[in-house]
């Protein structure tokens, strides 16, 4: 009987029975989904690589300036200040994972996760391309160091460090911006040691990671696998064995299944997809390939292992669809709609008005009260702009210190003003007040804030 078999209820299966680690030698997947699965991965790595470098209208169209709180996602800007904008986008998008993954299970785990991505699409691919595939490989690692292991070896892990250390530099682009980074590789090393040694210790991590750790950041590390038990039910759609079709399996038994451990074999976290949905299948699709050209050799319909849910094939329905996963597609589309909503209609100014703290209000011989604000409006777009300021409710006259509020491109505006307003408009001794920030003539953004009156 397969280890499988035997022990995928007691421990992972990269574990032995003493806890130690068990190397998983997946074999070279290849398939109709394992075409598509590597076309939009080379579709995610050619943007992870390339975003940093693209630039709309001069500005970057990604950056994540932690530093100094400021983020350009998609070419738009958002500052400290959009908080309220990008917490309500942070609450859609984990809202938009749960549902995703209650929907669709682990589909973002074998097609787009950064770390599937580099294992599977890069890291896995150079190893296959020098080490060969897993009996090669199996028999390499097991065998003693001879001249084509040293040179194997030597060769395999100079790329995947140099990849690491590419891999760095890239994602140092997306927090720094890439004319930043070309400038400090012009500066001296001494000028940048702690930056350096912080890209070195990264690159290590990653290249630990991609040599050793690998399927176990999937299986034991991440947060989100761990999330699968309490996220996936009977209809969720996963990689899925229809055990119906396939049991009794064995070549001499009357289900489907020839128990031939392909789909074991070309797994990359080793599991037994026909023991039920497991928190290490990250729904790669490699053993749907498998299984369909051992299905192809046998003469019987692809599909044994396939993209479906435990309920569809304990029911045996003919769509993948059920009713729930329409309507969680629906608010998933909803929630993507608000997203991209927002992002188009965020505001291009953020305003703040408050009154100068310890002043209350003055009555003036010309028969109007005044009262003293401070004023700061961030410009949140790549152009200048010469704003001006008006009140819209009420009849009042503006008297800024200083003359222009003119603010360049990504910066901010403080002043103070006094307004003033006729007595006879001023009914209560707190009044809500409506200004209107307006750039070339074109309403920005409404202000509402309050002024303060005599009691009446
Ligand atoms: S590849 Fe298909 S036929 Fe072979 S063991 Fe797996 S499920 Fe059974
Ligand atoms: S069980 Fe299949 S889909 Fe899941 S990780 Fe293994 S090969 Fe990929």
């Amino acid at each position: 009987m397969h280890d499988n078999e035997l022990t995928f209820r007691d421990r992972p299966i990269n574990m032995n029975e003493r806890g130690g680690r068990k190397w998983v030698y997946a074999k070279k997947p290849s398939g109709k989904w394992y075409t598509r699965r590597t076309l939009v991965s080379w579709i995610f790595l050619l943007f992870i690589v390339v975003a940093p470098f693209i630039r709309l209208n001069g500005h970057p169209f990604i950056l994540l300036d932690i530093a100094n709180r400021k983020f350009i996602i998609f070419g738009a800007i958002f500052w400290a200040q959009d908080t309220f904008v990008l917490a309500l986008l942070m609450l859609s998008f984990v809202l938009f994972i749960v549902l995703f993954t209650v929907t669709f299970g682990r589909l973002w785990c074998g097609w787009a996760c950064p770390q599937t991505i580099f294992l599977e699409m890069v890291f896995r691919k150079i190893e296959f391309l020098i080490e060969g595939d897993y009996k090669q490989r199996y028999k390499l690692d097991n065998g003693s160091w001879t001249t084509e292991k040293i040179v194997k070896k030597t060769l395999k892990h100079v790329i995947f460090i140099m990849i690491s250390l590419a891999m760095t530099n890239i994602f140092l682009m997306w927090f720094i911006g890439s004319e930043r980074w070309f400038e400090i590789i012009k500066e001296p090393v001494s000028e940048n040691i702690s930056g350096i040694i912080i890209v070195l210790i990264i690159s290590a991590f990653f290249y630990w990671v991609y040599s050793h750790f690998r399927e176990q950041i999937c299986t034991m590390v991440c947060p989100y696998g761990r999330m699968q038990g309490v996220l996936l039910d009977s209809k969720t759609i996963v990689v899925t064995y229809d055990y119906k079709r396939g049991e009794p399996r064995g070549a001499k038994n009357t289900g489907d299944c020839i128990d031939c451990h392909q789909c074991i074999s070309v797994c990359p976290t080793g599991i037994d997809i026909r023991n039920g949905t497991q928190l290490e299948c990250i729904n790669c699709t490699a053993c749907i390939d498998q299984c369909n050209k051992v299905m192809e050799v046998t003469g019987k319909p692809k599909g044994l292992i396939r993209f479906d849910s435990e309920a569809g094939i304990r029911e045996g329905h003919k769509t993948i669809w059920n009713a729930r996963n329409k309507a969680y597609s629906l608010v998933l589309l909803l929630l993507f709609s608000f997203f991209v909503y927002t992002l188009l209609t965020r505001p291009v100014v953020e305003t703040t008005i408050l009154r100068t703290p310890g002043l209350l209000f003055q009555e003036n011989a010309d028969n109007t009260i005044s009262n003293v604000y401070n004023i700061k409006i961030v410009n949140k777009t790549h152009n200048e702009m010469a704003l001006e300021m008006k009140v819209l409710s009420h009849n009042g006259k503006i008297q800024m210190a200083g003359n222009s509020m003119t603010i360049k491109d990504q910066d901010k505006f403080e002043s103070t003003f006094i307004l003033f307003i006729p007595k006879e408009d001023i009914k209560s001794d707190k009044t809500e007040i409506v200004f209107g920030i307006y750039n070339n003539g074109e309403l920005l953004e409404n202000y509402k804030t309050t002024f303060v009156g005599p009691q009446q």
